[in-house]
């Protein structure tokens, strides 16, 4: 049985996607290492991590600790897992952990599964949504949480709070830093010593090119031993992820895509520059971007009300959007949504874009 995608090869605006598209090279890589542990083709030493051919332990002990600003680095099932790695790591049960609003559900699924009450640093609230650093301190004061977390940015509005503040202010207080960086490592140049927190998460899939499911967790040196206690029976085993990080194509795709990962962070700019330019088109057909403004992150959400109004009368009700764009070989937006959605602006070219602008200006039309 073969398994078609209908959805390949066209504009993908898909916010969770548009990082995830895997390079010619890492196609090719998934199709070669594909197999259940092929990664052991040739494997002396038991350890996922140590091994030499294909160079996985240079990868990690190298090329990603340098990636990340970090010194020393894991392999993780994606951003979510770090996470919940963490918090099991350096908290209680019943310990109060600091979050921003526009956290993704995952930590608060994390909180919960490690048994954590939850203080929010609300946002600014509508039409931004904007989290201010600053507001950090007073409830650090207040609440005495044992993990701060940020998230940078939030998979909703796509906005970018100063992390590197929060490093500053956080600093004072002895309490761990944890970067939720799942949308931002592998798009941008994100550093966990010059933003100076303790912990960052990234998410290969949303952010590195790479196949599911596969994240990287980047963490000062002082937390090591607290992280990854060895197992009593299995002395070079650690016991936070059962002895063995993510493998096999996941791996081999994260590292096929890595040196185009690379480069790609130094365009940020203007990725950053493209997304301005898209949400200021959007802005003059009449629809209202949320969050940051001006914007710094290709994630845009959108405010459009002539798109509902549309929605009420026409044939294919809240899903003619959808299939509006789906004829113009645009995929990305979720069905049904008419009235706000999300998209992302990154793997688009400015020639795509103008297609997608082209194709609502249609839709506003008729
Ligand atoms: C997608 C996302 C996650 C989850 O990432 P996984 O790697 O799939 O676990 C976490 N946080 C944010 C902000 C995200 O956008």
């Amino acid at each position: 049985m073969i398994y078609k995608r209908q959805n390949k090869n066209k504009i993908n605006i898909n916010p969770i996607q548009a990082g995830g598209i895997l390079t010619q090279d890492a196609k090719k890589t998934l199709i070669e290492w594909g197999d259940g542990y092929s990664v052991c083709d040739i494997w002396y030493s038991g350890k996922i991590d140590k091994i030499e051919n294909p160079q996985i332990r240079k990868f990690i002990d190298e090329a990603l600790p340098k990636f990340l600003g970090s010194d020393i680095v894991r392999i993780i099932g994606g951003a979510r897992e770090g996470i919940c790695a963490i918090m099991r790591a350096v908290t209680k049960p019943g310990d109060t952990i600091l979050i921003d609003e526009n956290k993704h559900y995952t930590t608060v699924l994390a909180a919960e599964k490690n048994d954590l009450k939850v203080i929010e640093v609300p946002n600014s609230g509508h039409p931004q949504y904007k989290i201010d650093v600053k507001d950090y301190e007073k409830l650090i004061k207040k609440h005495k949480p044992a993990l701060i977390l940020l998230t940078y940015p939030d998979g909703n509005y796509g906005n970018m709070p100063d992390a590197k503040k929060l490093g500053e202010i956080v600093s004072k207080y002895n309490i761990p830093y944890l970067l939720n960086a799942a949308y931002s490592a592998g798009r941008l140049p994100v550093s966990l010593s010059a933003i100076n927190a303790d912990f960052i998460v990234t998410s290969g899939h949303k952010s590195m090119a790479s196949s599911e499911p596969i994240g990287i967790l980047g963490f000062r040196k002082k937390w090591k031993d607290i992280l990854f206690k060895k197992s009593s029976f299995y002395p070079d085993k650690e016991i936070e992820f059962l002895g063995h990080y993510q493998k096999g194509a996941p791996m081999m795709t994260l590292m096929a895509s890595f040196p185009y990962v690379v480069k790609r962070v130094k365009n940020w700019e203007e990725q950053v520059e493209k997304a301005r330019w898209f949400s200021a088109e959007m802005e003059n057909l009449g629809f209202k971007q949320l969050g940051e403004k001006p914007h710094n992150h290709d994630l845009l959400f959108f405010e459009s009300p002539q798109l509902y109004k549309i929605s009420q009368k026409h044939k294919d009700g809240r899903f003619f959007l959808y299939k509006e764009l789906k004829k113009n070989g645009i995929y990305g937006i979720k069905p049904g949504l008419t009235k706000y959605f999300k998209l992302s602006t990154f793997a688009a070219s400015k020639q795509d874009l103008q297609k997608i602008l082209k194709t609502f200006e249609e839709i506003l039309r008729k």
